[in-house]
């Protein structure tokens, strides 16, 4: 009990994943869950990416990509899914997302945004990117064999933000941590062209998402 006589409770930690799992897999999955018990998070929201207009006409809808992703977390914490880049006009930005969900939170939660080390390499051209760490933490996954420089852009924010580990994370946003981890020889790119084939992808996906694109004959015309 505070002294105000209500109780407060320690600051949530949430993270943010997005992609544009098409469909989401094993790797997508095995990787958020152990960044996830790496970084003790409370929540770790899934957020499937409007797909950009140039990757062409999707046959698959953004509806059956929220819906796999749903499938293959239900139950599963500290999972949640957030469509809401999906049922937006228009693709949003992250730091858009990052906006909004942070006004949804406490102010001293804390807020990460897990990136794979290439998109980080991609930060300086987001739109307002020098605003993203005012609302989050950086979470840059980064291979245990990978020998790469930043470009120079990064190279002072790194100086400035970058901590030595992810216990070292302070605050509920501002800085950047490295979380080194082998992905699993696992891509969206690679199930496509299975099941475009014919062939199988059990236990490359979730058994419900695998029902879910059998049952909906999803994938089955070559890319
Ligand atoms: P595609 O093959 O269509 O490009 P993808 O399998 O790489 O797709 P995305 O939806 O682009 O999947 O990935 C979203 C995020 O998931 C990426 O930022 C990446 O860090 C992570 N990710 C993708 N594949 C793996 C994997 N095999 N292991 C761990 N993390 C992964």
């Amino acid at each position: 009990m505070s002294v105000s006589g209500l109780s407060r409770s320690a600051p949530r930690r949430v993270g943010l994943l997005g992609g544009t799992f098409d469909p989401v897999h094993i790797g997508h999955l095995r990787g958020a869950l152990e960044v996830a018990d790496i970084l003790a998070l409370d929540e770790l929201r899934v957020v499937p990416n409007a797909r950009p207009p140039h990757r062409g006409q999707p046959r698959v809808s953004p509806e059956q990509r929220l819906a796999m992703v749903q499938l293959a977390v239900q139950g599963v914490s500290p999972f949640q899914v957030d469509g809401r880049e999906l049922l937006r006009e228009r693709p949003s930005w992250t730091i858009e997302t990052l906006e909004a969900v942070r006004a949804e939170l406490a102010t001293d939660d804390q807020l990460f945004l897990l990136l794979g080390w290439d998109a980080f390499c991609g930060l300086p051209g987001w739109h307002r990117w020098s605003e993203l760490l005012w609302h989050c933490h950086i979470i840059v996954l980064q291979r245990p064999d990978a020998d790469s420089e930043p470009p120079d852009a990064l190279r002072n924010l790194l100086a400035a933000r970058a901590v030595s580990a992810p216990a070292a994370l302070h605050g509920p946003a501002g800085q950047i941590a490295f979380v080194w981890q082998t992905p699993l020889a696992v891509s969206a790119t690679q199930i496509r062209q299975l099941l475009a084939s014919g062939k199988s992808v059990r236990y490359l996906v979730p058994d419900a998402v695998l029902a879910y694109i059998e049952a909906h004959g999803l994938y089955r015309e070559p890319n």
